[in-house]
């Protein structure tokens, strides 16, 4: 297949270890790099990547699992929402099993809810048109990749001159996450892989002050084996040679300046707000609400009575602190026992770009101490199997 078997070649990974393990010699330290996006997250696992790392070199998970950073009490608001009498509540299809107080989604719709899950803002939109005797609402979360369709189907809306149609938005913007956990005091973060798709929108531009407030290296990778362990490489020897740059590995997807048609519409559509993450709180300026002048789609605006209130996860849920890079998942007590993919308690459990998910599917009985030593031989046969293991493994794809 083109544009895909071009970049799982194993003696090219094989390879790319090698340079990896003569780079990393020269690192004065072992250093932590943060994986932004889920979808790296899942490839990392799903082509054993960890095993073809050099002892010096680690990975955490970061916050970019859209479904995972969600906060529970706007997971309660949908909920809520969806049992108001003539609602439709569309979703992703991620969405629906994510916990709410007492239920999920799905629950609510297993109770007589009406709740769809589709697989984009524009199928919402279409459910919306052709039910104009109901309240079509559209759960929009998300990061910059999702943002601009959640702005397209607000302007056609306008458009089709739809007036039962809204937006429940919990949209969320990266690099004010990845301010927030460099200033955070409880990790160490010494490079980023840059997310690709997100990047795709956004350019490479709002990176930069990582690269130069912060003298963290950031390099925007692709989603195959190849393109993590050529990221890595490059982020590698930008900490040998003492750089911390803002470099692109996806040049076939990411344009320095991004999307300029899908940035114009976010900024028709949308304008910055204070955002609550799960796991990183409250951040100013981090997500994108609708503008006044798109008002009448808001569904905070038109169902006033449900306000989303304080609901932080359950106790034993330690999803904030993982997706700060804080802990790995086998490191929550309730992880393959108390929480699993049939039963989650938490969010990063449900998605299919949660790290907790990631590691259940993946590696349900390792100690998840990525990078260790004794897990690290590069090109070893073991990592070889692994990685034609998970060539042959179906799904993984990230949105
Ligand atoms: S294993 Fe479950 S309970 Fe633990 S952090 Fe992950 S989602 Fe939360």
């Amino acid at each position: 297949m083109r544009f895909v078997d071009e970049f799982r070649q194993q003696p090219l990974a094989q390879g790319l270890a090698r340079a990896l393990a003569r780079a990393a010699e020269r690192l004065p330290r072992p250093i932590q790099i943060m994986e932004v996006c889920g979808g790296h997250t899942h490839a990392i696992f799903r082509f054993g990547l960890h095993d073809l790392l050099p002892p010096q070199v680690r990975l955490i998970h970061g916050p970019g699992c859209p479904v995972c950073v969600t906060p529970r009490s706007r997971v309660e608001q949908a909920i809520a929402i969806a049992r108001q009498p003539g609602v439709i509540l569309t979703c992703f299809g991620d969405m629906l099993r994510v916990p709410g107080r007492r239920t999920s989604l799905l629950g609510a719709r297993a109770e007589g809810a009406d709740v769809r899950m589709v697989y984009s803002a524009l199928d919402a939109l279409e459910i919306a048109r052709a039910h104009p005797d109901r309240q079509v609402v559209w759960f929009a979360i998300g990061f910059e990749t999702t943002i601009p369709g959640n702005a397209m189907a607000a302007l056609r809306a306008r458009g089709m001159g739809l007036r039962n149609f809204y937006l429940l938005t919990s949209q969320v913007l990266l690099p004010p996450a990845l301010r927030a956990i460099l200033d955070a005091p409880d990790v160490r973060v010494d490079a980023f892989i840059g997310p690709g798709h997100v990047s795709t929108i956004i350019g490479t531009e709002p990176y930069r002050f990582v690269a130069e407030e912060y003298g963290r290296p950031v390099v925007i990778s692709g989603f195959e084996p190849l393109d993590l362990l050529q990221s890595i490489l490059m982020i590698v020897r930008q900490l040998v040679e003492g750089r911390a740059e803002v470099e692109v590995q996806y040049r076939r997807a990411v344009p320095p300046r991004g999307n300029p048609i899908a940035l114009r519409a976010m900024a028709e559509v949308f304008r910055p707000v204070t955002q609550e993450w799960r796991g990183l709180g409250v951040l100013p300026e981090s997500g994108l609400g609708l503008r006044p002048e798109f008002a009448e789609m808001d569904a905070d605006r038109a169902f006033p009575d449900i306000a989303p209130g304080e609901l932080p996860d359950p106790r034993a849920c330690a999803c904030g602190e993982i997706l700060r890079g804080v802990r790995t998942p086998p490191e929550c007590p309730v992880f393959g026992t108390g929480c699993t993919p049939e039963h989650p308690l938490g969010a990063c459990m449900v998605s299919p770009e949660g790290a907790c998910a990631a590691y259940y599917r993946y590696r349900p009985h390792r100690d998840g101490r990525e990078g260790a030593p004794a897990a690290a031989t590069p090109a070893s046969g073991a990592a070889a199997a692994t990685f034609a293991a998970g060539r042959a493994a179906p799904g993984g794809e990230s949105r």
